[in-house]
């Protein structure tokens, strides 16, 4: 059989070069690959097999006349809350399953100028609200390594379908964890961007002030090449920040000689995975040995983050949320009186519980008479939380710490546990709270099997720092290289 579906963005763009094979090779191997394990790994909402095909046709065209780029010819998954033009954009919720947008996302729009394959939309948490992808309208999607367990999420189907080879890379998006959780449970590599250093623009809101899209990949090596390509100013968000444009290829040095690392004594407390916990000793160890120095530090913060954030982030998402009505797009309820009726029951019927959850808290942080005392008082405390990475980044360059508590849990394991749920971004949410860039990588695996991740965090837009770290340990262990057994 054809195992191109197995190999990594670099790995192809050479072997496209030198013609030794095809675009079309490629998307068809991805596609029998999804056919042979779709059915168990559940990744995607929609796959877009007609126009893949005819994509990578003209990407065979463009590499015979002699030009191609870092993405020519790639198949790449899409998180389903990016907007596609012409295809269905759902964000996994019933409130948006008819919906079709009519432009695309900034990071689309430049996947396609490279002239990229887009398979398919992925799996996610409705709205990316969640750590499990059990959130979805569609059903959950599975951890290719334990069928049993969860892929994380929110951005599960992305993770999952990379894991399981159904894809070469894909996008997601991440506002508390939602990249680099799931990377972490599926033992792949994801890149969450400063705020700022990548477009928003078509990504469906959740919390505005914490949302960035960034890569999901099989190594380091292919995260920087697609971060590459989506970062960069986009007059179209005006939150995205004017920057020189920089290769980021250049950072992928296997060397940590002169490189300061920081281990935040606060996240190496009671209650993290005794397994976890060693696969990150032994990364730090190991990141000694290769001439880092290492050195611990404090963020005194931490444990107020997750409480700020789930203030903050509803509070947000339920503003953000207010715009579906049944009026302007997706769902509308049949039989309803008048129009406030009408918005009534379209929105009882078109979200999800959690979604439901989430605006009810963010109305509340938000009313009057409760403001001061809660969101206020969460953007206050942001502040602080910010001000302890300032401190600790006067000490080290980049932070290393575990990207999750514990491996991949079962499925169904905290659906009636909301708070546990919400623990399992601890590590992640910090880093968003900041704006600061957080990549996971794999880290090892503990006894079942399941992969464990590190999560590297840098400073703002110094994501050329944290790739070189993350690639000097790839370089130097070959937990990458292992993939789960679905035949
Ligand atoms: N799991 C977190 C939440 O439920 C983060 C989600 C995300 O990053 N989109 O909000």
């Amino acid at each position: 059989m054809n195992t191109l579906h197995q190999a990594t963005i670099h790995e192809l763009h050479d072997r496209l070069k030198k013609r030794e094979i095809t675009s079309r090779e490629i998307t068809e191997s991805v596609f029998e690959r999804i056919d042979q394990v779709e059915e168990k790994v559940r990744a995607f909402v929609t796959q877009t097999r007609e126009t893949a095909i005819k994509q990578s046709i003209a990407a065979d065209q463009r590499i015979q006349r002699g030009e191609i780029s870092l993405l020519t010819g790639i198949p790449i998954a899409i998180k389903d809350l990016l907007c596609t033009k012409g295809i269905r954009t759902t964000c996994s919720s019933k409130i948006l399953d008819n919906f079709i947008p009519p432009y695309d996302a900034t990071v689309i729009k430049k996947l396609k100028e490279e002239d990229a394959v887009l398979i398919g939309k992925t799996n996610l948490d409705e709205f990316a609200m969640g750590s499990s992808t059990e959130n979805s309208c569609f059903g959950v999607t599975r951890n290719p390594w334990d069928l049993g367990r969860v892929p994380g999420g929110s951005s599960g189907g992305s993770a999952a379908c990379v894991s399981a080879d159904e894809c070469i890379a894909a996008l997601g998006s991440d506002t508390g964890g939602s990249i680099r959780q799931p990377a972490a449970f599926c033992g792949i590599v994801g890149l969450k961007p400063t705020y700022g250093a990548v477009s928003r623009y078509g990504l469906v809101a959740f919390a505005s002030s914490l949302d960035q899209i960034g890569p999901m990949t099989k190594d380091v090596e292919d995260c920087a090449l697609l971060f590459n390509i989506i970062s960069g100013y986009d007059p179209s968000d005006s939150t995205s920040i004017p920057l020189d444009r920089t290769d980021y290829r250049k950072s992928l040095v296997a060397d940590v000689r002169g490189i300061t690392i920081g281990i935040p004594r606060e996240y190496f407390v009671e209650g993290i995975d005794p397994q976890v916990e060693n696969s990150v000793q032994a990364n730090i160890r190991l990141l000694e040995k290769l001439g880092a120095v290492c050195k611990e530090v404090s963020l005194p913060h931490t444990e107020y983050a997750v409480s700020v954030y789930y203030l903050i982030a509803p509070a947000e998402a339920s503003s953000n949320l207010a715009r579906y009505d049944g009026v302007k797009y997706g769902y509308r309820c049949k039989d309803s009186e008048n129009l406030r009726e009408m918005y009534r029951i379209t929105r009882k019927q078109g979200f999800g519980a959690e979604v439901k959850r989430r605006i009810m808290l963010g109305t509340y942080a938000l009313s009057a008479g409760y403001y001061d005392a809660y969101y206020k008082k969460a953007s206050q405390v942001r502040t602080l939380i910010g001000k302890d990475f300032e401190e600790a980044f006067k000490e080290c360059h980049v932070l290393i710490t575990p990207t999750t508590p514990t491996p991949a849990f079962q499925i169904g394991e905290k659906v009636n546990d909301p708070l546990g749920m919400y623990l399992s971004d601890i590590f992640t949410i910090p880093v968003n709270l900041a704006g600061l860039p957080g990549i996971s990588l794999p880290g090892g695996f503990n006894k079942d099997g399941l992969p464990i991740g590190i999560q590297i965090i840098g400073k703002h837009f110094e994501e050329e720092r944290l790739l070189q770290v993350a690639y000097t340990l790839e370089k130097n262990t070959d937990h990458h290289q292992k993939k789960p057994n679905l035949l």
